[in-house]
């Protein structure tokens, strides 16, 4: 059973609760805000030429409060906080040009005739207190949403936001935004999905910056004392994203942080209690680990793998996230196979199993109805139909091409030209781009068969080719299978740096 706790996400778009909407409205609200942004930033793009905006963000010694000093590329008028909370926070705001000061309740006013430069304090210890979940007032860092203190305009395509941070010493800052080479504590920021829970950390803390295949990882341990992250969990948390390189031979995305928050859980036994992956301004994968497991607990998990999977495709409409957790899921076990965590017969029968319990969930609700709907108990059906469409592309381009195509190299080529995304896509223009890498098209054929269809992927047929047989609840792998060699090149150990299971 997957544990409730152990809940895994791919989280771009988030709600805020307590506006007294119900589910089907923000919903709906949702779709038609998401359209119309989509024809704003459309109509941006093609109108207006790139602007930069230059922040400096100075943060008080005690971390209490800091100031903002914006000052816009081109006058703006459509400075927004994207959370409905942050005029709670707010202290003040003005216009710096004209010192004129603004009115910010309830919601910040920007003047019609536009602004060239805005000054405004917020009070952030306040806002890191909304979020239970990681505040600790004692703590000599604080973690801030920053939804809560950045007030912005929306970018369009080529915009930038340059934000340099002013630090008293001792006082560090992680954000996800990709760091200038060339200035400390400088980072830029463009256009992406967008995201209610980014999250920036103020204070002490520990950051290193560690190469996985060809790529920085920003690895950020928040503070604790009860439970400090040792050396050995940032060694495995490194270890584990070099395995997405298993897939195409790079880590697909060049500046991603991980935010190793410490957790203490004695009832249950794994080592990753949730995980989630976070797409705004860059890509943060976001792990709440208990340091305090032995390092099998480690070994076995499977969350972390699943969240950096996820970095393989770009961030999916919400709707549709069938799609995204089906690939992570297809792609975690691959993965600890191929790196051998898991032996071949073990990722076939997790395999198998989370393909049988998605078919038995929902029949009667296409894919894009499990995911876009308010059924609940459409869990299974979502975390795998996705992952059964995964496997007969997967085979079907290994099969047809003998091994010159496949999945890995659909998803290689997509990483090239398409990685990192700086929007959100839809499942057929994804399909549309995927059929586009290869010799022949595919993976429209298969949305067009499946998304919108009740039942399931048939799976079984191309398993009994793969020479997967099941007896009762066990799984065997047969030596004479047709397509035995496929079922090898998928799952068959590559890589010899650490023991197996
Ligand atoms: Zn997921």
């Amino acid at each position: 059973m997957i544990k409730l706790r152990r809940i895994v996400d791919d989280v771009s778009e988030r709600q805020h609760n307590g506006s007294g909407l119900r589910r089907r409205d923000t919903h709906l609200l949702r779709t038609i805000i998401i359209k119309r942004l989509s024809l704003v930033a459309f109509f941006a793009a093609m109108s207006a030429t790139a602007a930069t905006h230059e922040y400096v963000v100075t943060v008080a010694e005690d971390l209490g409060q800091i100031q903002v000093v914006a000052r816009f590329g081109a006058a703006v008028t459509d400075v927004s906080a994207r959370s409905r909370s942050a005029g709670e926070f707010l202290i003040s705001a003005h216009d710096c040009n004209r010192d004129n000061t603004l009115p910010i309740a309830p919601r910040l006013v920007i003047p019609n005739s536009g602004l060239r430069c805005l000054a405004y304090r917020v009070d952030l210890e306040k806002a890191a207190s909304l979020d239970r979940r990681y505040y600790q007032s004692d703590a000599k860092s604080l973690i801030v949403r920053i939804p809560l203190w950045m007030w912005r305009p929306r970018l369009g395509g080529a915009d930038e936001v340059i934000v340099s941070f002013e630090l008293p010493d001792g006082v560090n800052v992680s954000v996800p935004w990709q760091p200038l080479a060339d200035r400390e504590d400088s980072f830029r920021l463009t256009s992406s999905p967008q995201s209610g829970s980014a999250i920036a950390i103020f204070g002490e803390f520990a950051a290193e910056t560690v190469r996985v295949a060809d790529a920085d990882l920003r690895i950020v341990s928040v503070p604790s004392r009860a439970n400090p992250i040792s050396a050995e969990v940032i060694d495995w948390t490194r270890k584990t994203a070099e395995l997405v390189a298993l897939a195409y031979g790079r880590f697909p995305n060049r500046y991603a942080r991980v935010l190793l928050l410490p957790v203490a859980n004695r009832r249950s036994e794994s080592a990753v209690q949730f995980g989630r992956v976070v797409r705004d301004g860059g890509n943060t994968i976001e792990l709440m680990v208990d340091p305090s497991k032995p390092e099998e607990s480690f070994l076995n998990d499977w969350t972390a793998t699943h969240e950096f999977s996820h970095l393989m495709l770009p961030y999916i409409d919400r709707d549709e996230r069938w799609i995204s957790e089906g690939f992570a899921q297809y792609y975690q076990n691959i993965l600890l196979a191929r790196a051998g965590r898991y032996t071949q017969q073990f990722a076939w029968q997790k395999l198998n199993n989370g393909l049988v319990r998605g078919r038995e969930s929902a029949p009667d609700l296409s894919p894009n109805e499990a995911a876009g709907g308010e059924e609940r108990n459409t869990r299974m059906k979502v975390y795998w139909s996705g992952a059964a469409l995964a496997l007969l592309a997967d085979v079907e381009l290994r099969r047809r091409s003998a091994g010159e195509e496949s999945l890995d190299y659909v998803l290689g080529r997509f990483q090239s030209c398409c990685l990192p995304s700086p929007r959100t896509w839809t499942g057929m223009e994804l399909f549309e781009k995927f059929d586009a890498l290869i010799d022949e098209p595919l993976f429209v054929d298969l949305y067009q068969r499946h998304a919108d269809a009740a039942g399931f992927p048939e799976f079984r047929p191309v398993l009994d080719k793969l020479g997967v047989v099941v007896a009762g609840q066990d799984v065997r792998l047969a030596d004479d299978a047709e397509l035995g060699e496929i079922r090898d090149s998928l799952t068959a150990r590559r890589y010899t740096g650490e023991s197996g299971k």
